[in-house]
C-alpha cells in the first residue's frame, strides 16, 4: 500500500523550528518510501488564523526544499471549506447516540474536570451528560448554546507509535468526553482531523509529540466512524535551554529570523541534527537525507535547542 502522509499547520503565525523540524520528518517519512505528501491547512478558526499566513509557510517549505503532491491554499485542502463533511461525521455521530450538548463555560468547565492530566489537559467530568431534557430546556431557555461533546466509552485503545513505542489510554478515565464542535458551531480539531485523515486517504501521521494523547481519541474516532485509522508517528519536541517548548511567539526562532540566518541548506543540517540524522549540524539538503533516513535514528525525548 502506498504511503500517504500529510503535513497539518495551522497557519496562526510564522513557523517555528519545531514545526519545520515535523514538516522535515513527514516529508522524510513519505519520500524514503516513495509515498506521497498532503499540505492541509488546518484553518478552522478562522478568527486566528490567515491565508496570508498560509501562502507564507508554503513559501517558507518550499525555500526548505520541502514539497506536497496534493493540497496547499485549495478550497478541497483547506478546513475552513470543508464544514460538509465534518457535518457528516457529526450527524453520523449523533445516530449512534454519541453526543450530547455542553453547556458548561470554561470556568463551570474547569470546576467540572476531575484532575488535570499529566500534559496540563482536563478530563471533563461528564456533568452536562446527566442534564435532564427539562435542565436542558432551562438553559437553552436563557440564551445558552451548547458545545457538544461525544461520549467516551470505558475504553483503553492502545496503540503502537512509529517513533514513540506503545502508548495507551482508556478513554473514559484519561481523556474524557471531548468537545467536537464549539458554542459557536466551529467543529473542533479532534474531529475535523479525523475526517479529513479518513477522506484524505492519509495512512501515516507524523506530528509532534505534543499531539501523542490525542492519538487514542481519534484512532477511536476513526474506528466509530467506520474508517480504518491511520499509523501515527510522533516527532520529539524543541525545546529552549530554559525546557520551554518553542512557541510561534519566539520570534528568534521562527521562519523570518531563519531566513535571515541560514541558508536553506545550514538550517535543514541543524533539522537534521536534532533529528538524529546526522552527528553534528552540516549543510545538506532534504533530498540529500532521503537515503539515510530511519525512525529508528529520531529520539523518543524532547530536544533542547542551543542557538542563541
Ligand atoms: N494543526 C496542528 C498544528 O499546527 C497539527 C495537527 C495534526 O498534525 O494533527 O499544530
Amino acid at each position: 500500500m502506498t504511503v500517504k502522509g500529510r503535513f497539518a499547520p495551522t497557519p496562526s503565525g510564522r513557523m517555528h523550528l519545531g514545526n519545520l523540524l515535523s514538516a522535515l520528518l513527514a516529508w522524510l517519512d513519505v519520500r524514503s518510501v516513495g509515498g506521497e505528501l498532503v499540505l492541509r491547512i488546518e484553518d478552522l478558526d478562522t478568527q486566528r488564523t490567515s491565508p496570508d499566513f498560509a501562502a507564507q509557510l508554503m513559501d517558507d517549505l518550499r525555500w526548505l526544499g520541502l514539497d506536497w503532491d496534493e493540497g496547499g491554499l485549495e478550497p478541497e485542502y483547506m478546513q475552513s471549506c470543508r464544514t460538509a463533511y465534518y457535518e457528516d461525521a457529526f450527524r453520523a455521530l449523533g445516530e449512534r447516540g454519541l453526543l450530547y450538548p455542553c453547556y458548561c463555560s470554561r470556568t463551570e468547565r474547569m470546576a467540572a474536570c476531575a484532575p488535570h492530566r499529566d500534559d496540563g489537559a482536563v478530563v471533563y467530568s461528564g456533568k452536562c451528560y446527566h442534564l435532564t431534557a427539562a435542565e436542558r430546556q432551562a438553559l437553552e431557555g436563557q440564551g445558552r448554546r451548547p458545545a457538544w461533546r461525544v461520549r467516551c466509552p470505558d475504553v483503553t485503545v492502545a496503540l503502537e507509535d512509529g517513533n514513540c513505542g506503545p502508548y495507551a489510554e482508556n478513554l473514559a478515565h484519561d481523556c474524557g468526553d471531548f468537545i467536537v464542535r464549539r458554542s459557536d458551531g466551529v467543529f473542533a480539531y479532534q474531529l475535523a482531523v479525523v475526517v479529513d485523515d479518513a477522506l484524505m486517504g492519509v495512512n501515516h501521521v507524523v506530528r509532534g509529540r505534543d499531539l501523542l494523547c490525542s492519538a487514542p481519541r481519534q484512532a477511536w474516532l476513526h474506528e466509530v466512524l467506520g474508517y480504518g485509522p491511520p499509523r501515527f508517528f510522533h516527532t520529539p519536541l524543541l525545546l529552549s535551554p530554559d525546557g520551554r517548548r518553542l512557541a510561534k511567539r519566539d520570534r528568534d526562532l521562527d521562519m523570518g529570523a531563519l531566513r535571515e540566518r541560514y541558508t536553506p541548506q545550514e538550517l535543514t543540517g541543524l533539522l537534521a541534527f536534532y533529528a538524529g540524522l546526522m552527528d553534528r549540524p552540516e549543510k545538506v539538503t532534504a533530498g540529500e537525507l532521503v537515503r539515510q533516513f530511519s525512525w529508528a535514528k529520531v529520539p523518543k525525548n524532547d530536544v533542547v535547542v542551543c542557538i542563541s
